[in-house]
């Protein structure tokens, strides 16, 4: 498994910073966002590092769409019926932590995008 040092997102796989996990499997982890933006928000990670949607290659078909495959089951697990999901990509997606994450945000009737 990567685990790049200066990285928070790896730093919490690794357990060296507490989150609080909702899911997780060999792949991925879930867990709540320090600053939630809605009712409900969650992050769900890859646990191997991965900075963003520009570092993907092919060979990570696989990992993707169990990811992706995941996102509405962790969502019902918390009882969001509908839900919205966002990834930023890089600086200019407005990217914080550079350890690809997928927002799911919910709870309430969300405002249109
Ligand atoms: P982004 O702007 O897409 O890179 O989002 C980074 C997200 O990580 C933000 O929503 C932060 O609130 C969240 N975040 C930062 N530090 C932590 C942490 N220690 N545990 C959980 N979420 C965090
Ligand atoms: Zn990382």
């Amino acid at each position: 498994m990567s685990s790049h040092t200066d990285c928070l997102f790896c730093k919490i796989v690794a357990g060296e910073i507490p989150a609080k996990v909702v899911y997780q499997d060999e792949q991925l982890l879930a867990f709540h966002d320090i600053a939630p933006k809605a009712e409900t928000h969650l992050l769900v990670i890859p646990k191997r590092h991965i900075e963003n949607l520009n570092d993907l290659s092919h060979s990570d078909a696989e990992l993707m769409s169990h990811l992706m495959l995941k996102l509405p089951e962790i969502a019902a697990q918390q009882g969001l019926t509908g839900f919205r999901t966002i990834t930023n990509t890089g600086v200019e997606g407005g990217q914080e932590v550079f350890h690809m994450h997928f927002h799911i945000l919910g709870g309430k009737r969300l405002p249109g995008f």
